[in-house]
Order: structure tokens, then sequence, then C-alpha cells
């Protein structure tokens, strides 16, 4: 048999799902895949409940509902000040990982270099590489995640398509700030590069720090793909709705593979993602307030265990060293991986290693906890480590 395509095979099943499983198999408190444990805001679900059975279910435009269109334009407008085509410059897809796939597949010519920042999201080497990109890694560490700016610096040629950006970042918690940002966009301009900017998070960021999209430095309006997810700032994972803003240009490629793609996304979960995005302000400095205080709740847990927490800008995700917690596991001598498979196992609680956001040589000595759970499953995962990890789980 001839064989299949080398790159994506050479991948396993994602950590998400195989620890997902893992979870459910020993009944776990899943602190893994991050995920919510509620069900998204009332009022956005009655909204995709009443287009269920108004609206024509056929397919939708292309591009995406007119109302979701003009939702992400008002939506750039009010929170970054940008002035967006909503005709020209927006697309919807089938999640942020949909329009990834969109914006490589649409930009990259075989042979050109992508600069991606390690640790990075599971999806970005994949999709890179099967665009036929040769990655530029550079890599930012704990506790401080500082950017190394020569080595950035390094990685951009004249070959650079595009850098990846991913900010506030999975598994880092990393928020850029303005002067980072405006280094990236000096080597954008330099190298005559884009960036695509996969803003997820945008919405979560802790401690009163600004979330700033690259597309709004100077000379980068027009450089930056800017991509957002309804699952994330409505805490609705699975209903996979991704929106990009960019210019023109830029975006027609990346419609292009969008329509041979999936080339439409369920209307009723547009329209309810575009009364979303206009929902006040309350509702996302309410998010992000919540969630700082189940970071809090999560991380003082995490530190009264003996785990070295690192701190956490954004994102709904704790990064932690493991370390300090090995003399109390019965000679354990495992990595990253292991040490998730067996806090599952015998300690009730999963989070993922990640050693899976890293290409060549992870360290192995990192998990990551999800702590966009209500309080009583944050407690009960603290509760159930402090057992494990004292000797009597
Ligand atoms: N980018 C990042 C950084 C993520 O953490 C995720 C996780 N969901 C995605 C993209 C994918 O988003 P979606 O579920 O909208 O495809
Ligand atoms: N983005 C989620 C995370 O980092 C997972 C998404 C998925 O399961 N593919 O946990």
């Amino acid at each position: 048999m001839k064989p299949v395509n080398s790159i994506l095979s050479s991948y396993g099943t994602t950590v998400f799902e195989v620890m997902s499983r893992l979870a459910i198999e020993h009944e776990a408190v899943n602190l893994g895949q991050g995920f919510p444990d509620g069900n998204g805001p009332d009022d956005v679900r009655a909204v995709a409940h009443e287009a269920l059975d108004g609206p024509p279910n056929q397919y939708p435009p292309m591009m995406g509902v007119p109302e979701l269109r003009q939702a992400v334009a008002a939506h750039n407008k009010r929170f970054y000040d940008l002035d967006v085509d909503w005709q020209t410059e927006t697309l919807v897809t089938s999640g942020a990982t949909e329009a990834l796939a969109a914006c490589h597949f649409g930009l990259i010519e075989p042979g050109d270099e992508v600069v991606l920042i390690e640790p990075l999201y599971d999806c970005y080497l994949p999709i890179v590489r099967r665009a036929g990109a040769v990655p530029k890694l550079v890599r930012i560490a704990p506790p401080n995640w500082e950017l190394p700016r020569d080595e950035l610096a390094a990685a951009f040629s004249d070959k650079t398509k595009l850098i990846l950006l991913n900010t506030p970042q999975n598994p880092a918690s990393k928020v850029y700030s303005r002067e980072e940002l405006e280094f990236i966009a000096d080597l954008c301009l330099k190298h005559d590069a884009y960036a695509v900017c996969d803003e997820v998070y945008e919405h979560l960021t802790f401690d009163g720090r600004e979330h700033i999209p690259l597309m709004t430095l100077p000379g980068m309006r027009d450089r930056c793909i800017r991509i957002g997810s309804a699952g994330k700032t409505f805490s609705l994972t699975g209903w996979k709705v991704g929106y990009l803003t960019g210019s023109a240009e830029l975006m027609t490629p990346i419609a292009k593979t969008h329509q041979f793609l999936t080339f439409t996304t369920p209307p009723n979960l547009q329209r309810a993602a575009a009364y979303g995005l206009g929902k006040d302000d309350a509702y996302f400095t309410g998010l992000s307030a919540d969630l700082q205080r189940s970071r809090d709740r999560m991380a003082q847990g995490l530190e009264d265990i003996g785990f070295g927490v690192i701190p956490c800008e954004g994102t709904y995700f704790i990064f932690c060293d493991f370390r300090p917690l090995i003399p109390r596991l019965n000679g354990f001598n495992g990595d990253d991986v292991e040490f998730c498979r067996r806090m599952t196992v015998d300690g009730g609680v999963t989070a993922v290693p990640v050693s899976a956001f890293y290409g060549e040589e992870p360290p192995q000595h990192f998990v990551r906890f999800s702590f966009c759970k209500e309080d009583a499953t944050l407690d009960a995962a603290i509760e159930r480590m402090t057992a494990y990890f004292a000797g009597d789980g």
C-alpha cells in the first residue's frame, strides 16, 4: 500500500483528546483540555435556539452571515478603534482552528518560512508544515517568558512569509506588552512579513493588563490577520465559530481556502455569536474578572500543594513546574506525560503535559491546568491532589 501523508501521520492523537478520554475512563476531575464547566451565557444560547426555528437553516453566505460580519467589524471599532469594512475585511470560519488552516493554506508558498514562538498551541506546527512552510522556532521560558529579542530577530529572514503570534498565549499565559509588539512589528516591516495573530483569548486578560492587537501598531494594519473565537469569548467551546479581520488583499486568498475547506459554519450559531459580540461592557469585564478569581483560587491551591506555579497574565491556563513534588511520589522517575497519566489514574485529577506544546526537545517537567471551572470543581481537584501528594490519595 502507498504511504499516506507523512507530515500528519507523524503526529499522534492530540493531547487534549487523549487526556480527556483518560479522565473519563478514570472519573478524574478534568482540568486538562480547556473548556469551561458551564454552558455559556443563557441569552447567547437563547438566540441560537430562536435562530434555529427562524431563518432558513440552509447554507449561509460563504463569508459568513452579514449580522456576524458586521458585529465583528463593530467589535474591532469598539475595543481597538480599528476601522474595518465588514464586506471585504471580515470572514467567519468553523472555529479559530479552521481560520489558522485557511490563513496558512491561503498565504504560504512551499519553502516559505514561518516564525513561531514556543510553547505553542498544538495545531500550529502540523498546519504550518502541511502548508509547505519551514517553521522557525523561538522559545520563551518560564517564569518570566521574556522575549529573546536577538533570537527572534535571527529567526526572521527574507524568506519569512509570516509570524504566527498568539497573544494572550496558550499555554504560557503571557500577554505581550506594547513594547514587545513594537519589536515584532519592526521585524515584520523590515522583512516584509505578514502576521497571523491568534487572539482567541483577547478578552481573557488579568490584573488590568490590556490586550493589544498587533494590527493596531503603526504600519501593521494591512499586514496582520486577527483571529477571534466565539468558543472562548462566550465560553461555548463546542460551537466552533471563528472570525477573522484583515485587509481585503489578505482576506481574498484566505476566503478562497475557506470555501474549499468548510465553506460555511452553522447559521444559527453565527447569529448568536453576532448577538454576543454586541453584549454590554459588563459582560466582557465580568468574564475576565470571574476568571481572574478562579485563577487566584487555583494558583493558591496549587501553591499550597507544592507546585511551582508560573504567573498567569491571561488565557484560562496555569503553567506549573511539578519537580518540587517528585520526592513525594515514591520513586517517580517519569516525564510530564507519565506525571499526568499517574495523577489522573491514581490521584483523580487530569492536567495536560506541556511537552505537547513544543517541537523538538521539549522540557519535561511542566504541566498545564485549566481553571475555567466552577469553584466546586477547582476545590475538588485541589482536595484530591492534596490527598494524593500527601501520600494518602
Ligand atoms: N488557538 C488557541 C491558542 C487555542 O487555545 C485554541 C483552543 N481552542 C484555538 C486556537 C482553537 O479555537 P477554536 O476552538 O475556535 O477552533
Ligand atoms: N484550546 C484547548 C486547549 O488548549 C483545546 C482545544 C482542543 O481540544 N482541540 O486546551
